[in-house]
């Protein structure tokens, strides 16, 4: 990985870390939106069918900002094993703009384009 200097892996590991924090806080605040609808409430039904709908919305976020994490977190592993910048699929450098835009990624543009091919065809079945 010759594309990344030892000065942006630093950068992109407080990045890392920052990101992290912000997601573990989100899930964190989240959480209580995210409880079942409480049916026994009186507040009517199309405010009832809201809240439904406005739970699993932030259930919904609340599953992508963990599954974020998950990944943010699984990149600062990477960089303390050195292993970071290199596309776990195929091995090649991820690329530096790459990790700049999404600093977490683990797979080269062409591996990570093949698996949501790949995951979107199994989804469609
Ligand atoms: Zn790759």
């Amino acid at each position: 990985m010759d594309d990344l200097a030892p000065e942006e892996i630093d950068r992109l590991h407080a990045e890392l870390v920052a990101l992290n924090e912000e997601l573990l806080l989100l899930v964190d605040i989240s959480e209580s939106d995210s409880r079942p609808v409480d049916l026994d409430q009186p507040i009517g039904r199309l405010s009832r069918m809201d809240a439904i709908a406005q739970q699993k919305i932030s259930q919904a976020n609340r599953q992508a900002a963990q599954a974020r994490a998950k990944s943010v977190q699984s990149a600062i592993q990477r960089i303390a094993e050195g292993e970071y910048g290199d596309c776990l699929a195929c091995g090649e450098p991820i690329g530096v703009h790459r990790l700049k835009v999404k600093p977490e990624a683990a797979f080269c543009i062409v591996c990570q384009s093949q698996r949501e091919k790949a995951s979107s065809v199994s989804a469609s079945r």
